[in-house]
């Protein structure tokens, strides 16, 4: 059976390269009908918060994951946050320092430090030289004589170590290109390149699937797991597939400081989940060469890791809005009209909250579903409605009111006083001939119209604006305009 991790570090705000490893993981384990296991890998405790924490819960909750072991869902292998495992892990460091898989490490930082510095000079390979591989007792002694604190080191095997990734296929790394490494630090706390193995082996995982900037620690991690077997930890070597990059503007990688990578934004912003994981998809995998649209119960169907393509992903802000906006369409009325909420009131919505009017908001709803691209666009396309005035946008006005707007405008003020108003047809009918009147198109003589109801050049569809504002308003704002 399919056994997967998501494992993040509670550091800082989800980014969306994090979300797409999550849906990645998720949607596999989901299509075999496998086991998702979340693990928060909180071992460094300078870095990790509890903030982080809650709010990484929350996000994979908004994002609408769930999870079959991991926190708040406890399992069979609980605890899942690794803060809490330290026993674990200092068995493990033990077992394999007495296999002599692992040794303890006396060089100081300075010392490897010039030693690097040398061997790159000589053009020699400037990773960890085995300088304490093989100390004598009497090496040791005076090293703890002199009171220095060792590290374990992790003993690589002299051989090459070759796997065949899922998304990249085989892959060799020669021995100098991977030397022994620290697994546990002088003051006891055990590091990353030692808690990720043994956790995926006790966990019993079965695929890992993660980031390409993972793929240099595979080759330890392969190495680390054949001496767990020995030592009957571990099972079997999980198979590995390294997601691609994702890249940002320039075409750099999109980095966890920049703006457009945090989830938090996206969520303020108002995307939809569904929008935002529909895109996410696409960075790595399609669904097929024509639907780019797709839900995530499509996704789940058709998601097969070896579709994953190796190459990076570009993320397209304006690609990933065109997307939310597709999703906003693919609403029922009634759930877009609920997920507006936040948006419709403090701290965002800049009316009085008595001044909201529900039936309003119910009737307008409908036309503001077909042209947003994310929720939060939602406070300026309505505020018309709510606001004893409409607010005052001084691009708008100068760009709509002209010479000759005056008298456009107090034409379709008599037209549209004589008009049905419980027909945007016919408000469109008056406009067009107030228009006409002036040897104005429908285009040039509704701009006047619209900035004087709305305050704005863009909006909503105008006539059934004005059929919702109602007549009094309306008139009254146009009255305002000319006056
Ligand atoms: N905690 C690690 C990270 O967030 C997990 C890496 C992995 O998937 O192995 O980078």
């Amino acid at each position: 059976p399919v056994r997967v991790r998501f494992c993040p570090s509670p550091t800082g705000n989800p980014h969306v390269g994090l979300v797409r490893t999550a849906l990645f993981n998720w949607a596999f384990a989901r299509h075999h009908q496998g086991t998702l296991v979340f693990r928060i890998e909180d071992t460094d405790a300078a870095r990790d918060s509890e903030e982080s924490y809650d709010q990484l819960l929350d996000s994979m909750r908004w994002l609408g994951f769930d999870w079959d072991e991991g926190p708040e869902v406890g399992g069979p292998h609980a605890p899942y946050r690794q803060s809490q495992r330290m026993d674990i892990y200092q068995d493990v460091a033990q077992k394999l320092l007495d296999a002599g898989h692992a040794y303890r490490c006396y060089c100081s930082q300075e010392e490897l430090d010039t030693r690097r510095e040398a061997a790159r000079a000589a053009g020699k390979p400037s990773g960890y030289d085995g300088h304490c591989r093989e100390l004598t007792d009497a090496q040791v002694e005076e090293y703890t004589s002199q009171g220095r604190e060792p590290i374990v080191r992790f003993r690589m095997p002299d051989e090459a170590i070759t796997f065949t990734d899922l998304v990249r296929g085989e892959i060799t790394y020669l021995p100098e290109n991977v030397p022994d490494y620290g697994i546990v630090r002088a003051n006891g706390a055990p590091l990353y390149t030692l808690v990720n193995p043994v956790d995926d082996a006790l966990m019993e995982i079965t695929h890992v699937l993660r980031g390409e900037d993972l793929l240099s620690s595979t080759p330890r991690q392969i190495a680390l797991y054949k001496a767990l077997i020995e030592l009957g930890v571990a099972k079997e070597i999980p198979a590995f597939g390294h997601l691609p990059y994702v890249m940002g503007e320039g075409n750099k990688k999109l980095s966890k400081r920049d703006p457009q990578s945090s989830l938090n934004l996206y969520r303020e912003r108002g995307f939809l989940p569904e929008g935002l994981l529909n895109y996410l998809s696409l960075l790595g995998w399609s669904l097929s060469a024509d639907q780019d649209i797709f839900t995530i119960e499509e996704m789940v169907a058709a998601f097969d890791v070896s579709d994953v393509q190796p190459n990076p992903a570009r993320f397209d802000l304006k690609k990933c809005e065109a997307i939310n906006g597709d999703h906003i369409r693919l609403l029922e009325v009634k759930d877009f009209t609920e997920r507006c909420r936040p948006w419709l009131k403090a701290p965002v919505a800049p009316w009085a909250p008595e001044d909201f009017d529900e039936a309003k908001w119910q009737a307008i709803a409908p036309h503001a579903q077909t042209r947003l691209k994310v929720l939060s666009e939602i406070t300026d396309n309505v505020d018309f409605l709510f606001l004893p005035e409409p607010v005052f946008d001084e691009a708008s006005w100068t760009k709509a009111m002209k010479e000759g707007s005056d008298a456009l405008l107090t034409t379709a003020r008599e037209k549209l006083d004589a008009a049905d108003w419980t027909s945007p047809e016919a408000l469109k009918e008056a406009v067009l001939a107030a228009g006409e009147a002036h040897g104005l198109k429908l285009g040039k003589a509704q701009a006047p119209v619209r900035v004087a109801v709305t305050g704005r050049t863009v909006g909503l569809p105008l006539f059934e604006s004005l059929e919702v504002l109602g007549k009094e308003k309306a008139l009254a704002r146009i009255d305002a305009a000319l006056a």
